[in-house]
Formats: C-alpha cells, sequence, structure tokens
C-alpha cells in the first residue's frame, strides 16, 4: 500500500520512525527500573586459539529479560543506555560481576585464559574509569594481565590523544586491550600503528562475507596479514561454519570466536566448559 502513491508512503515511513520512537522511550522507561533492580545477568562466549583449538577467553555480555520477561538484545538497550547516562551504573555492574565470576573459577579451574569485557565510550571518558576498576580488581584479588577491556573505533574518533592517553595507563597497569568489532567504523589503516592495543577483533560482517565476495575476502586476508605485521593478536568474529574455520587458519588468524566453537553460556555452564578443556 505505501507503495500507491508518493503521500501515503511517507506516512508510511513515519509511522515507522514513530513506532521505532515509542519502543525506545518505552525501553528507556524499563531500563530505569532494570538498573536500580539490577536485573541483567551475565553470558559468557569462550574464544579458541585456531592452531590448536585451545581455550583463548572469555567474553562476557549482558542480557537483560524486561518486566514482561522479554530478552532485549543489547545490540538495542546500549545505545540507550549510552544516550541516558544508564551505561555508567550498568558498565560498573558488568566489571564488577564478570570479575567476581572470573576470579571464582581461577580458583577451581588453573589453566590460563582471559576474559574480555566491552567498555563502552561514555566509560572510558569518566575520570574515575580507571579507579573504579583497579578497586574491583584489587577486591577480587585477579591478575590484569588476564583482563582485557575491548573497545570499538567510535571511542577513538571522537578525541584520539585523550582516549590513547587512558589506554596507555590502562597498559601501564597490566591490562589487555582489544579492538572491537574492527572494519565496521571508520576505520583508518593510519591511526592503528599508533594504538596502544594487544588484539584486533575482525567484524563479523567479513567473516560472513568473506566467502560469497571475492573483495571481502581480500579485505579480510590483507587485515589479517597486516595486523600480524603490527604484532598485533587477531580474532575472527562471528565465526559459524567449518569452511571459514579452516580459510581463517590457512591465512593464519590466530583465534576465532563464534557459534560453531561455542555460543554464549551463563557461569555455570562455564564451570562445565573449564573443567572439560
Ligand atoms: P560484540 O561485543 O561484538 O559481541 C559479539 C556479539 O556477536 C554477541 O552478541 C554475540 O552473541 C554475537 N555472536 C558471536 N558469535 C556469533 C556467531 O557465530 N553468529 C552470530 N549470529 N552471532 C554471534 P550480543 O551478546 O547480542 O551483543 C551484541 C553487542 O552488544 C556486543 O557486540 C556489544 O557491542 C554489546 N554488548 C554486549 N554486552 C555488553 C556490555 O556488557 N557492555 C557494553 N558496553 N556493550 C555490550
Ligand atoms: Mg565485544
Ligand atoms: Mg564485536
Ligand atoms: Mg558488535
Amino acid at each position: 500500500k505505501a507503495k500507491e502513491s508518493g503521500k501515503t508512503s511517507i506516512q508510511y515511513f513515519d509511522a515507522l520512525i514513530l513506532n521505532d520512537f515509542l519502543q525506545n522511550v518505552a525501553i528507556e522507561n524499563k531500563l530505569k527500573d532494570a538498573v536500580f533492580n539490577q536485573n541483567f545477568t551475565l553470558n559468557f562466549q569462550p574464544q579458541y586459539h585456531i592452531k590448536d583449538r585451545k581455550l583463548r577467553g572469555m567474553e562476557a555480555l549482558i542480557r537483560w529479560k524486561d518486566s514482561d520477561g522479554k530478552m532485549i538484545s543489547p545490540a538495542v538497550f546500549i545505545p540507550i543506555a549510552e544516550k541516558n547516562g544508564a551505561i555508567v551504573p550498568i558498565g560498573t555492574w558488568v566489571v564488577e560481576e564478570s570479575i567476581r565470576c572470573f576470579a571464582d573459577w581461577k580458583k577451581k579451574y588453573t589453566g590460563h585464559f582471559v576474559l574480555s569485557l566491552n567498555i563502552s565510550a561514555i566509560q572510558y571518558k569518566k575520570t574515575d574509569f580507571v579507579d573504579i576498576v583497579m578497586q574491583i580488581i584489587r577486591k577480587y584479588d585477579v591478575d590484569p594481565h588476564e583482563i582485557e577491556l575491548e573497545i570499538t573505533e567510535s571511542v577513538l574518533i571522537d578525541n584520539f590523544t585523550e582516549m590513547t592517553e587512558k589506554l596507555c595507563v590502562l597498559r601501564e597497569y597490566g591490562f589487555r586491550i582489544s579492538l572491537d568489532d574492527f572494519g565496521t567504523g571508520y576505520s583508518s589503516l593510519s591511526y592503528l600503528k599508533g594504538l596502544p592495543i594487544d588484539t584486533l577483533k575482525i567484524d563479523k560482517s567479513f567473516v560472513d562475507a568473506m566467502l560469497v565476495d571475492d573483495n571481502a575476502r581480500i579485505i579480510t586476508e590483507s587485515i589479517v596479514y597486516m595486523v600480524r605485521k603490527l604484532g598485533f593478536e587477531t580474532i575472527a568474529e562471528g565465526v559459524e561454519t567449518n569452511e571459514q574455520f579452516e580459510y581463517l587458519k590457512s591465512i593464519e588468524c590466530d583465534c576465532i570466536q563464534g557459534f560453531l566453537l561455542g555460543k554464549p553460556i551463563p557461569k555455570d555452564e562455564v564451570e562445565k566448559l573449564l573443567l572439560r578443556s
């Protein structure tokens, strides 16, 4: 129907925007209660070394079931929380809860693995961010060398110098820094060389396209090659098939994370996984 006349199509479009807007307002309202009641949980997704399929780490991923019992994706509510500031208490909760779990696993499991945390640009910008993270590290007595803080390119765009200085401070404390979703932002290859990072995560969109599209394959291959030459570790995100795994292995990507080897799982399942590996 929207195609019948220009006028209807515009009204239809407006209705969609309005609907989106109302949905976001509803989410924003529920989010306030969720923060107050700490209605979140964490899942953890394993990451593996490609060479020997040994466990490399676990990425903490937040989960939220709203008051109606509906799961709302972090891809939907995190951007809303970033706009209204709720990301600060939510983000602190994620850091504390995931490190508490990690410390618990470390008591039962002696193998080496890393805990990866998604940290929002808003959190990095807070002047007390480093202090808060260090307080939590000391409280649970974990080694910062085993904690990896993920950043996205958007963190760097606003204020490159200030951000890289903060990342350097975090690395001096021993934290690992990882650049998440690489290739989706306004990636500039020139900034990579000066960046205080340890790991670069190649976005799922490249993994999805690399065996379908020649250009995507060439780009993925070149990224892996270049990143390795720069001395960073590479992780491919969203690996779902054996073909993707084998291809990434052939181009010497270091690690993978994806449904092929493991979906995000709750804390107790992580324990079982650790005992098995
Ligand atoms: P991300 O950090 O890039 O996390 C990877 C996302 O890809 C996760 O979605 C994960 O479940 C999904 N994924 C992993 N492997 C596969 C695969 O093989 N196939 C498919 N289809 N998906 C896969 P999730 O958990 O829905 O999180 C979405 C995004 O929300 C995250 O992307 C991250 O940007 C954000 N996020 C999640 N938890 C947090 C958090 O605690 N704090 C912040 N600031 N952001 C978070
Ligand atoms: Mg991430
Ligand atoms: Mg990612
Ligand atoms: Mg993402």
